[in-house]
């Protein structure tokens, strides 16, 4: 049984998808598309050597070795120029997915569609999307196993078509999609984020040394989170 997480993401892939799945572990995710879309096909990217082969180990499991191809290294260096037209990276931190992304963004020039789940920091991930040409055309937010997952989709296009430009700060923060879906976890992960600001607030106004940037910044983004939650 998939996890919901990743059931949400192959939900984002087109039927005859090519796409690649950067650190992608056990290879569950190609393994589970390609078994539910006989035309789809992958490449499964890994860095380390144990999950390297527990990936080869699922793709032979399933007599998937025609379509689903596994690669040792770093990121999207296992791509070659042009290769495949989808992108997965999930499970890791925003900064980490961004690096990757823009450490091989020269193998994504046929890439129409990236699909990011970022553990923490969507915001790096948004606006590595904006500053590169693809725009965000969906966002997901669902609840597994007591953790919150954000699930970005972006499309080869116009970046700036999903935000409006008098509130790009806190839709690359919050997401402009989930802004306006409204669901009841995106409220519940406010809720707990409005927490935490507020903590921190009340920490860095005891400071000895007054940081007066982070007081406006921390501010303002609890304003943010209270128009979410009114
Ligand atoms: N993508 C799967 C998922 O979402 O369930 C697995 C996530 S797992 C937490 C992260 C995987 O990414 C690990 O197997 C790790 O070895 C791999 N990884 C980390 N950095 C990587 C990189 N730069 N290139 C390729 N794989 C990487």
């Amino acid at each position: 049984q998939l996890s919901k997480r990743l059931t949400n993401i192959a939900q984002n892939l087109p039927r005859g998808a090519y796409f690649a799945d950067i650190g992608s572990d056990h290879a569950y995710l190609p393994c589970y598309v390609c078994l539910n879309d006989p035309s789809a096909q992958a490449i499964a990217g890994e860095v380390n050597h144990g999950p390297y082969t527990s990936a080869w180990k699922e793709v032979k499991n399933h007599g998937l070795e025609g379509r689903i191809d596994v690669r040792l290294g770093n990121g999207l260096q296992v791509l070659n120029d042009n290769e495949v037209r989808q992108v997965v990276i999930a499970g890791m931190g925003g900064p980490l997915i961004r690096d990757i992304l823009e450490s091989g963004k020269e193998k994504l020039s046929e890439t129409e569609r990236i699909i990011a789940q970022p553990n923490i920091d969507a915001r790096s991930i948004r606006q590595w999307f904006f500053q590169n040409g693809y725009d965000l055309v969906d966002e997901l937010i669902l609840e597994e196993n007591g953790h919150i997952y954000e699930i970005l989709v972006g499309d080869r296009g116009e970046p700036a078509a999903s935000y409006d430009s008098s509130h790009l700060e806190k839709q690359l923060w919050l997401g402009p999609h989930l802004l306006k879906k409204s669901e009841r976890v995106f409220h519940t992960k406010c809720k707990s984020e409005l927490e935490k600001k507020e903590y921190v607030l009340s920490q860095v106004k005891q400071a000895t040394v007054v940081n007066e940037d982070k007081i406006i910044q921390l501010k303002q983004e609890i304003s943010w989170l209270r128009e979410v939650l009114e």
